[in-house]
C-alpha cells in the first residue's frame, strides 16, 4: 500500500523545543539599545516581554521543555500530518518525491498557535493578564486571541489596515474570540496619530502595527505585555517543533528530504520546519538543500541590506541585525499579507550569511498559480503565505522531471486559505497583479538605516 500520510500518535509529539543558538557555527549578533547602541539586558526587555521568554531569546540551551499545559494545548491539533503529494507529483510528471507538512489544521489555520500558546502560558505563569499584538493578514492575530481565550487573558490586536478592510472574517475570528481589534494606523497611539497626519490614506504595514502595540505595552506600566509572532529567536524556537515532527515522519516514511522548501515572512515558519535539519546538518550527518521563498514586492532575503535595523517603523523596538529593506519601507498590498514584512529574523538572516540556506524571490501571480495547481491536485487551498513555498517546491520538482532525477523535496505548507478566498476570486478574475521591485523605495528606506554597528 502506498501512504499518503504519515501520521504520529499524541504519545510521540516531541516534548522539547530545539534551539539552534547552541549548534550555530558562529554566534548570532548581539541585539543593540537603539539609544545607546550597547548590547541590550534583560532589563531593557522586561517592559515588553515576560522573564521566562527574555531568557528563552537569549539562551545556549540546545533544547527546552515544553511546558505540560503547552503540550497539553498542543496536543489539540498536534502531531500535525505530513503528506506525501502523490497527485501533486502525477500532475507534475515528476520522478521527484514530494512531502509537505500541513500546518492549516490548527484551529487558526496555520504554525502560528505554536508559538502564541507558549507565549501566552508564560505571561500568564508571571501574572500578565493582558497581551496586545499586531496582525499582519490575521493568522497571527487569531492565533494570540484563541491562546489568551484558553488562558483567560485579555487580548488586544493592531490589525494592519488593508487587511482590516480586506479581511472581515479574519477580524469576526478574533473577536469571537474574545479579543479587541482596531484598525492600524490608528488615532489610538500617538506613533499612529504621527503617521496618519504625513500620509492619511496609509495602507498600514506590520511595521506600523508593530509600533503602535509595542507603544501600548510599553505605556501601561506593566500590566499589558507585548506578542511578536515571528522573528525573534524564541518565537523561531517554538516553532521546531515542526520540523522534529517531521523527522521522526519521515522515518516511518523511511526517507529524507534532499531539498527543503519554507516561505519566509518574519521566518518563523520557515525556520520551525528547518532547524532541526539543519541540526543533523551541522553534525555533518546529513546534507539538505535548503531553500526560503519570499514575494518578489518584498524580498528583504535577497535584496535587503545585511544591517541593524529597527523592527518597527516607529522605531520603538531594540536594533537587531537582519537583512532589512528598511523600517520605513511600507511593502506593496499583496495578497501574502503575512509576508509584507521589512525584515527578516536575525537567525535566518544569520544562516543566509553563513550560506547555509538559499534565498528565492517569487511574484504573487506565479505563487497564486502554483497554489491552484497544488488545490486541484490535493485538494487543500493554501494561504497565500504558503503559496511561496508550494511555488519553490514544485519548481524545484519541475528541475527533477528535466534531469531525471528522483529527490526528496519536503515542504512546509504553513497554512490554509480558507479566509482568503477574495485573493483567489481576484486571481480567477484575472485582477490580481504583479509588482515591480520597488527599487526607488526600498532605496529611500535604506537610507534611513540607523548609524550603529
Ligand atoms: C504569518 C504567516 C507566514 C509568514 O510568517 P513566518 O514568520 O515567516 O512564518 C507564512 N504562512 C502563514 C500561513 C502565515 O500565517
Amino acid at each position: 500500500m502506498e501512504s499518503i500520510k504519515y501520521v504520529l500518535p499524541e504519545n510521540r509529539m516531541p516534548t522539547a523545543w530545539y534551539n539552534v543558538q547552541a549548534d550555530l557555527p558562529q554566534p548570532l549578533p548581539p541585539v543593540l539599545h537603539p539609544g545607546t547602541g550597547q548590547p541590550v539586558g534583560p532589563d531593557d526587555l522586561a517592559p515588553l516581554f515576560p522573564m521566562e521568554l527574555i531568557k528563552q531569546e537569549v539562551s545556549t540551551e540546545r533544547y527546552i521543555d515544553i511546558p505540560e499545559e503547552v503540550q497539553q494545548v498542543y496536543r489539540q491539533w498536534r502531531p500535525t500530518p505530513l503528506f506525501r503529494a502523490r497527485r501533486l507529483e502525477q500532475l507534475l510528471d515528476t520522478p521527484a518525491r514530494i512531502y509537505y507538512k500541513y500546518e492549516g489544521v490548527s484551529p487558526a489555520g496555520s504554525h502560528k498557535p505554536n508559538t502564541a500558546v507558549p507565549q501566552a502560558f508564560y505571561n500568564k505563569q508571571e501574572g500578565v493578564n493582558r497581551l496586545v499584538t499586531e496582525t499582519g493578514a490575521g493568522q497571527w492575530g487569531s492565533s494570540l486571541s484563541m491562546a489568551c481565550a484558553f488562558f483567560g487573558m485579555e487580548c488586544q490586536v493592531f490589525m494592519v489596515k488593508v487587511s482590516y478592510n480586506q479581511k472581515p472574517y479574519r477580524r469576526a475570528l478574533m473577536e469571537t474570540f474574545g479579543a479587541s481589534v482596531t484598525a492600524s494606523p490608528s488615532v489610538n497611539t500617538q506613533v499612529g496619530r504621527m503617521i496618519l497626519d504625513e500620509h492619511p490614506d496609509s495602507p498600514g504595514s506590520l511595521g506600523i502595527a508593530i509600533s503602535e502595540a509595542v507603544e501600548v505595552a510599553a505605556m501601561s506600566g506593566g500590566t499589558t505585555k507585548y506578542a511578536l509572532g515571528s522573528v525573534l529567536n524564541h518565537v523561531l524556537m517554538h516553532q521546531t517543533i515542526i520540523g522534529e515532527e517531521v523527522l521522526i515522519q519521515l522515518e516511518l516514511a523511511d526517507d529524507y528530504p534532499d531539498i527543503i522548501v519554507g516561505c519566509t515572512g518574519g521566518g518563523s515558519n520557515f525556520a520551525g520546519i528547518v532547524l532541526p535539519f539543519l541540526r543533523e546538518k551541522f553534525s555533518g550527518k546529513r546534507q539538505t538543500r535548503i531553500v526560503a521563498v519570499e514575494p518578489a514586492a518584498c524580498p528583504s532575503l535577497t535584496r535587503g541590506l545585511y544591517a541593524y535595523d529597527f523592527g518597527d517603523t516607529g522605531k520603538l523596538t531594540p536594533l537587531t541585525k537582519m537583512h532589512t529593506l528598511g523600517h520605513n519601507f511600507v511593502p506593496p498590498g499583496i495578497h501574502a499579507g503575512g509576508l509584507r514584512y521589512h525584515g527578516m529574523a536575525p537567525i535566518v538572516s544569520h544562516l543566509k550569511e553563513l550560506d547555509v540556506i538559499e534565498a528565492r524571490a517569487e511574484p504573487q501571480l506565479r505563487c497564486f498559480e502554483a497554489g491552484m495547481m497544488f488545490a486541484k491536485a490535493e485538494g487543500i487551498i493554501p494561504a497565500p503565505e504558503a503559496n511561496h513555498a508550494v511555488r519553490g517546491a514544485i519548481d524545484e520538482a519541475l528541475r527533477c522531471r528535466e534531469e531525471g532525477v528522483s529527490k526528496a523535496i519536503l515542504f512546509n505548507l504553513s497554512g490554509h486559505g480558507h479566509f482568503d478566498m477574495q485573493a483567489y476570486i481576484d486571481y480567477q478574475a484575472g485582477k490580481l497583479q504583479d509588482y515591480e521591485y520597488p527599487q526607488e523605495e526600498v532605496a529611500m528606506a535604506l537610507a534611513g538605516l540607523p548609524s550603529v554597528g
